[in-house]
């Protein structure tokens, strides 16, 4: 099983593409998605960041990689860990979970630079939120002001873990 609990349906976007929508009324702290995630030591476009060295990289099949990225974001993501299966391979539940209430119709997302310490590709966002930082690059790349605005409005764990002060010296190791 590779996804759980789903709120939401894929639906196209004439300028984004396929968003996430969702299907009715989403109270704050719902766990919208719920997906299984390997355990990588690199990054990909749709893993989400683990530990320094670690990335959690969702199976096929799963919604949760068309989650949009949001500067004032309506979801956050969790990272919980679940018992090793018999090939000992180590697993994640990746969860998309409500930071507000969210109402029917809808598009949800999680602000990407939340799940990265630092990306191989940045990309340009055009939200037009006042809270925009432009280019997202990950969370390496926001002033110290825009790190803590979201330290208060996050449980990410891995930014939660405080290992983020002692993660320059892995930046290489993100970049592909
Ligand atoms: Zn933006």
């Amino acid at each position: 099983m590779t996804s759980g609990i789903t709120l939401v349906t894929p639906r196209h976007d004439e300028k984004k593409g396929l968003v996430l929508v969702a299907d009715q009324h989403i109270r704050r702290g719902a766990v919208i998605i719920e997906e299984q995630a390997e355990i990588l030591d690199r990054a990909s476009m749709h893993s989400v960041q683990y530990t320094p060295s670690k990335h959690a990289h969702t199976f096929e099949g799963g919604i949760l990689k068309l989650a949009e990225h949001m500067c004032e974001p309506n979801c956050g993501i969790a990272i919980v860990p679940v018992a090793a299966d018999s090939s000992n391979a180590e697993r994640v539940l990746v969860k998309l979970v409500a930071l507000r209430n969210i109402s029917g119709g809808e598009s949800v997302g999680f602000n990407y630079n939340t799940s990265d310490w630092c990306f191989s590709h940045p990309f340009q966002c055009e939200c037009g939120a006042n809270s925009c930082t432009g280019l997202i690059g990950g969370f390496s790349k926001l002033t110290s002001k825009q790190q803590q605005s979201l330290f208060e409005l996050f449980d990410a764990p891995y930014i939660a873990e405080g290992v983020l002060g002692n993660l320059d010296s892995q930046e290489n190791v993100m970049q592909e």
